[in-house]
């Protein structure tokens, strides 16, 4: 969902109250039937906002009629493109949907000749969309729509179709199709390397930062930067909440924890420049103080920073830091395990963590249980230092008692760095220190601990200077 450092800290960048006359998302639209389940029976609880959704899985047929020269964007299939679009508009949309070139299906020539629709006085648009839990739809009379689309599963040669639908005020909406494209590409091959379950990904210029099932409602955004990290976070939510069908509405950290490591890793694969470090100074403001709750506390009892840092940057840290401990191939079987597993269906927190366990073949249950059941704070220390000639020692402690990883820095006296690197396994034992022994010809100047996804709550004490 919405990003919460927007609303908080940058309310610059959304536009609320700005409406794009002739342009409109629609969402929750429709009466729901509430989920019933084996945990809670019925799923009673209200949509508050922060607290988003828990929906079962659907067939969708969505009929949307609107006056003549409106297009229309949806969840699912366009079924009656030759009834609502003239020829050459049908003609342009399915060459999208067969190359990998990003072209316009409407432009804005297109869109002061105002022929692209049928000149009827309304135009139904047909959709239909299996298996989702979830429909929107988006229309406007002076968008652009820009489309391409790639080969997501190369197993099978299906492909996903990306559009960006925008108007041409909103500058940054220019890369939405390049970056859309490239975030469909790097889920399906770089991470989460599951191919694009979907025939399409919309991002449609609206007022919001909000997913759906094959859409995206997002704002204009001031940077390149704001574009990819809003984007590809959006994007993201494909796999989590929907693919997965998670119950967002009281374990908001299975999918937004999700689109959280999703935005830290493919924000540089699409910008090498990216250096995104969402949530992280939140995260060290407010670890282990008393708003900060436990990860597995229910979203439904929490508000304001206590409900972002769980929902967010501590599940992404948890997630990443397991990716860390397994390496690449064993966390990629692992999570595969708990998609194949789960997807189509409704995954609890368990569910998730016995899937990686089993997945894996390794009983991470004492990470789970430090860093998502327990309360605390990440504090590591630089606690001795030991030089003899070529043989060092550097010991760290852990002053605090949530596990991270150990990156440590060292400045060699002729100017010269050299990290050493150490995964969340050094502390499996529930040791207080974990001992670096290695050997070096250089005299140590400098250490200093950590790198911008290790939260330390006092760093003072990660920094050690020889005499
Ligand atoms: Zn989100």
């Amino acid at each position: 969902m919405i990003k919460y450092n927007y609303i908080v800290n940058q309310t610059s960048h959304i536009r609320t109250g700005e409406i794009d006359k002739g342009s409109a998302f629609i969402a929750y639209f429709f009466p729901r039937i509430a989920v019933y389940d084996d945990i809670d029976g019925w799923n009673k609880n209200p949509y508050t906002g922060s607290q988003e959704f828990y929906n079962d899985f659907c067939h969708f047929n969505l009929s949307v009629t609107v006056p003549k020269n409106y297009l229309v964007w949806a969840t699912g299939d366009l079924l009656n493109c030759d009834e609502v679009l003239n020829q050459k508009y049908c003609d342009r949309l399915h060459n999208a949907e067969q190359k990998d070139d990003i072209a316009y299906v409407v432009d804005s020539i297109d869109l002061k000749e105002g022929n692209i629709t049928k000149q009827n006085e309304y135009n139904t648009w047909i959709f239909k969309a299996d298996n989702v839990v979830d429909v929107a739809f988006a229309l406007s009379n002076h968008y652009v729509w820009n489309a391409t689309s790639l080969v997501v599963d190369k197993k099978t040669g299906r492909r996903t179709r990306v559009d960006a639908a925008f108007n041409t005020q909103h500058k940054d909406y220019f890369d939405a199709i390049d970056v859309s494209r490239k975030t469909v590409e790097l889920m399906s091959y770089k991470f989460p390397k599951w191919p694009y379950p979907y025939n399409h990904e919309t991002v449609f210029d609206g007022l919001d930062q909000m997913e759906y099932p094959m859409m995206v409602n997002d704002n204009p955004v001031a940077t390149k930067f704001d574009l990819i990290t809003l984007a590809d976070h959006e994007i993201f939510h494909t796999m989590f909440p929907f693919y997965m069908g998670i119950n967002e509405t009281k374990y908001g950290w299975m999918d937004e924890g999700w689109a959280t490591i999703g935005e830290w890793l493919l924000s540089p694969m699409i910008d090498s420049a990216a250096v995104d470090d969402y949530g992280m100074a939140r995260y060290e403001k407010n670890a282990g103080k008393e708003i900060d709750a436990p990860i597995i506390s229910l979203s439904t009892l929490l508000r304001d920073e206590t409900f972002v840092n769980n929902s967010y940057e501590k599940p992404a840290l948890g997630y990443l830091y397991v990716k860390d401990l397994l390496g690449d191939e064993l966390f990629f079987k692992a999570l595969h395990y708990y998609i194949q597993q789960w997807n189509g269906k409704h995954p609890m927190p368990l569910d998730f963590f016995n899937c990686i366990n089993s997945g894996s073949g390794k009983n991470l249950n004492w990470f789970w249980k430090r860093w998502f059941y327990e309360a605390g704070y990440p504090d590591l220390a630089v606690a001795k230092v030991t030089e003899k000639g070529n043989t060092k020692q550097i010991i760290i402690e852990m002053k605090g008692n949530k596990p991270v990883p150990v990156d440590v820095n060292i400045t060699y006296s002729d100017g010269s760095k050299q990290t050493f690197h150490r995964t969340i396994a050094v502390w499996e034992k529930n040791n207080k220190t974990a001992t670096l022994n290695f050997t070096s010809s250089k005299k140590i100047r400098l250490i200093e601990l950590g790198n911008m996804y290790i939260p330390d709550v006092n760093k003072k004490d990660n920094v050690w200077e020889s005499k």
